[in-house]
């Protein structure tokens, strides 16, 4: 006999045990990619009310669930809510169609990359999201951190506001909060501070400098 009952025993509870591990291994690699796939917050154009919305995806029974075949997406937060906690969640067609595209992060990121700081015209790369978030210069020139801004009042507020850097928003913030210790000197500023190149600015205003 060239295999005994014991060995036959042994090889068969090694090639389930195998199974079992792929399997095992294989649910992992599945709800790891749907985590990855729907984390986030998002910004959609609610159904019902034809205006955005911030929503996020309940990760963790998306995750589960797509162990066992297609992931059970549903919401767990959403900005209408909860006055309106009891819809349809139809803007999930929406993030299933625009994936990654509707993320607050990557709208975020498309909108500063290759702009230049309104203050100290540094060329704004890829945002880090581990580093402080940079901030907006808006129309009444008072700055604040993109973060701060409710995520569905984004897509408005780019259309307005000037990209600032993290540098330039701590100097503008101390400027504010302590006029009597800085400086002004004329230069080629704008009302807010903003650079404005001489030959397109038709007034010079004043630049400030901390001291
Ligand atoms: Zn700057």
């Amino acid at each position: 006999m060239l295999f005994s009952d014991s060995m036959v025993s042994n090889l068969l509870l090694i090639a389930i045990l195998t199974l079992v591990a792929g399997g095992a291994v294989f649910c992992l690699i599945a709800a790891f990619r749907t985590y990855l796939r729907y984390r986030g917050d998002r910004v959609v154009t609610c159904p019902q009310s034809k205006e955005p919305a911030t929503v996020h995806v309940k990760l963790s029974s998306a995750a589960i669930s797509s162990m066992f075949g297609k992931p059970a997406v549903r919401l767990d937060e959403c900005s209408r809510w909860p006055e309106r906690q009891h819809c349809g969640q139809g803007c999930l067609a929406e993030i299933d169609l625009a994936g990654q595209n509707c993320l607050v992060r990557n709208m975020v990121n498309n909108w500063y990359k290759g702009k230049t700081c309104a203050y100290c015209q540094k060329p704004f790369d890829e945002l880090h999201w581990h580093n402080p978030a940079p901030a907006l210069l808006g129309p009444n020139h008072t700055c604040v951190q993109w973060n701060e801004v409710r995520p569905e009042q984004l897509a408005q507020i780019f259309e307005t506001y000037l990209p600032v850097c993290w540098n330039c928003y701590i100097a503008e913030t101390y400027r504010r909060k302590f006029p009597d210790r800085v400086t002004n000197r004329n230069w080629e500023r704008g009302a807010g501070g903003e650079y404005v190149p001489k030959e397109t600015g038709t007034e010079v205003q004043t630049k400030t400098e901390s001291k």
